[in-house]
């Protein structure tokens, strides 16, 4: 372990620290926070920190509102950046029933859950996220927009680039909070960033995940920038993905690594190539869980559409980065930074481990580029799609046992009710597109 309570009792009063934000995370994967001064630290630590469930989206009801906080001394970062009240730090927390079992609709227990199914097998999973985002401008009253300063200043040659500057001081800030940063670019779209931090086991790649998002964010605002996390905020330019690469370590070893192989791949990563394949669609609902994330899963844009793998190409759902040895892994191309890591990570953990266990056999790799294949082809390769709407996504989760099971009773019903109400709203909802086709045409 990283850090014991006594380490971070001793830290924070070398530190000054006078302000703890204690970090849990809805179902929607949206950041929630319980602020203490550092009077209450010690209490906090004790895991006598309560709060009202009810007041949380997709929890409990209210005559079962009393739920507990119980922080992962692991997860303790001062933050870097200046606040009006001073020095401040968090602590990741797990959320206990007040029986002291733990509470079937904290996210971060599910996919602890799931990794403790994945042991029992004699594995660990790592994981290594690819997080792309836009940075907008915002207005004169400071709201958001969706003009990007690359875009507005193309030909004004601007001294400074604002995105740029926010990406270096994003990246300096994360280093600052121990994070390994291996990667940093402009992406395709305009005002598209992308950065990539080392991956980690699952758990902590989860939580680095949802820091990283709240890093992302505040720096951006520093910089009179909105960050969004949007998975397709302007129709016609590349959305933005969360890739995951994904691998399981045996023994202390790569269990997805074979030298002997054509591919350098084992068994059990074709298994589990296999399992993610046979349950891409129901996993779908969980890793592009907006409607929204449905109009970045089309041709043309390196986002996957159709459900197949691949030793090289872009196209498929599943490609197999160049690396082996303990390097190997396989990167999930589906998922979009509106997900919920924990969620993500359970369900892609569990459809994987699925194979493995019923030695799903994948299909032959497609080496082609997908997108400019014909109907037929697709046909004779029997390659099928990934959903094209959260409806489609959520009917056949519905009917998936391994991703259901993933979830948990508590998580899945509340889910799906959540997302049921907002593919409801959408689809009454009349939009731009249709006030521009058809208003002056009927
Ligand atoms: N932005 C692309 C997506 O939506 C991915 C680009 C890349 O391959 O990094 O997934
Ligand atoms: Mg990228
Ligand atoms: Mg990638």
């Amino acid at each position: 372990n990283k850090y014991s309570v006594e380490d971070v009792l001793r830290i924070s009063k070398e530190r000054g620290v006078e302000f703890i934000h204690l970090q849990f995370s809805d179902i929607f994967g949206v950041m929630k926070n319980v602020s203490i001064p550092i009077e209450e630290l010690d209490k906090a630590l004790n895991n006598e920190i309560m709060f009202d469930g009810s007041s949380i989206d997709g929890f409990v009801r209210i005559e079962e509102s009393d739920m507990y906080l119980r922080p992962d001394t692991d997860t303790f970062v001062i933050f870097p950046w200046r606040t009006t009240s001073g020095v401040e730090a968090r602590l990741i927390c797990d959320i206990y029933n007040p029986d002291g079992t733990p509470f079937e609709g904290d996210p971060r227990y599910i996919l602890k859950k799931n990794l403790e199914e994945a042991k029992k097998l004699g594995y660990t999973m790592n994981v290594g996220p690819e997080c792309e985002f836009y940075l907008f401008l915002t207005d004169e009253k400071g709201n958001p927009t969706t003009i990007t300063q690359d875009a507005a200043g193309y030909f004004d040659m601007a001294p400074v680039d604002l995105g740029e500057s926010a990406r270096k001081e994003m990246v300096s800030t994360l280093k600052e909070m121990g994070f390994a940063i291996e990667a940093s670019h402009h992406e395709v779209g305009p005002g598209q960033h992308e950065i990539d931090f080392k991956y980690d086991d699952a758990l902590a790649t989860a939580d680095n995940v949802m820091t990283f998002k709240m890093v992302v964010r505040i720096i951006a605002q520093k910089h009179g920038l909105h960050a969004t996390f949007m998975p397709k905020p302007v129709y016609g330019i590349a959305g933005s993905g969360m890739h995951l690469n994904q691998s399981l370590m045996k023994n202390g070893e790569n269990a997805f690594y074979d030298p002997s192989d054509q591919m350098g791949l084992s068994k059990d990563c074709y298994y589990y190539i296999g399992g993610l394949l046979k349950h891409a669609k129901a996993l779908t609902s969980i890793t592009n869980p907006t409607v929204n994330s449905y109009k970045r899963l089309v041709s043309g844009f390196e986002a996957p559409v159709y459900i197949a793998w691949s030793g090289r190409n872009r196209s498929p759902l599943i490609r197999i980065p160049a690396k082996r040895g303990n390097s190997t892994r396989i990167e999930l191309r589906s998922p979009d930074p509106s997900n919920n890591p924990y969620l993500a990570l359970a369900c892609s953990l569990a459809a994987g481990l699925d194979g493995i266990k019923n030695k799903i056999d994948p299909p032959s790799p497609v080496d082609k580029n997908i997108y400019e294949m014909s109907e037929t082809e697709l046909n004779e390769l029997n390659i099928e799609k990934l959903p094209e709407s959260l409806e489609e996504a959520l009917t056949i989760l519905e009917k998936d046992e391994v991703i259901k099971n993933a979830l948990g009773e508590h998580i899945y019903n509340k889910y799906v009710e959540a997302k049921w109400s907002e593919w409801d709203s959408y689809r009454t909802y009349v939009t731009r597109w249709e006030i521009d086709q058809y208003l002056t045409k009927f």
